[in-house]
């Protein structure tokens, strides 16, 4: 998947190329000048929580005016995508969770067939792959430090666009 660090000044400053992030069309909006890489340890279930993380600050950030004019640069159709993708991947797991507590409750009680567990196991299992599947092949920042962010999975026409600006053309 391509990657690329965007410059945090032009981001700040709403400098960036106006190239959708996800697909490559003209951008209108500026959205999440604040976005971050995921700080914590990427390993085992860290490693979930803080791929988790970065999905659970997009949609606890205030929904933004669309003609933002700072952050990175979204066409009309993607205006949403991080917010939308952000409700699947943080209300999947919660769904599953609270799915899965009714199950087991049910079945202690005597009142589940074993057929119906199974069942059960498969969608669980279906659910986290699924969930796997989407966070891993979304555009997302997956580093950076104070001066940059490293997107991952940004579409190749913003990849080349800043890529062009920083070679000084
Ligand atoms: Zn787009």
């Amino acid at each position: 998947m391509p990657k690329v660090a965007v410059s945090r000044a032009r981001m700040t400053d709403g400098t960036l190329p106006p190239v959708c992030i996800v697909c490559g069309d003209a951008a209108r909006h500026l959205l999440y000048p604040e976005a971050k890489a995921p700080g914590f340890a990427f390993d085992g279930v860290t490693a979930l929580l803080s791929y988790l993380w970065f999905w659970i600050t997009i949609l606890s950030t205030s929904r933004e005016p669309s003609q933002s004019a700072a952050g990175l640069p979204f066409c009309d159709q993607h205006e949403h995508y991080w917010r939308r993708r952000g409700w699947i991947i943080v209300g999947g797991p919660v769904i599953t969770i609270v799915t899965v507590i009714i199950y087991a409750g049910r079945a202690k009680a005597g009142v589940v067939p074993d057929s119906e567990m199974d069942w059960m196991f498969f969608i669980v299992v279906g659910w986290i792959l699924a969930l796997l599947y989407v966070m891993l092949g979304s555009v997302r920042p997956t580093g950076g430090d104070a001066r940059s962010l490293v997107l991952s999975g940004a579409h190749r026409d913003f990849v080349a666009a800043v890529e062009r600006e920083q070679s000084g053309y």
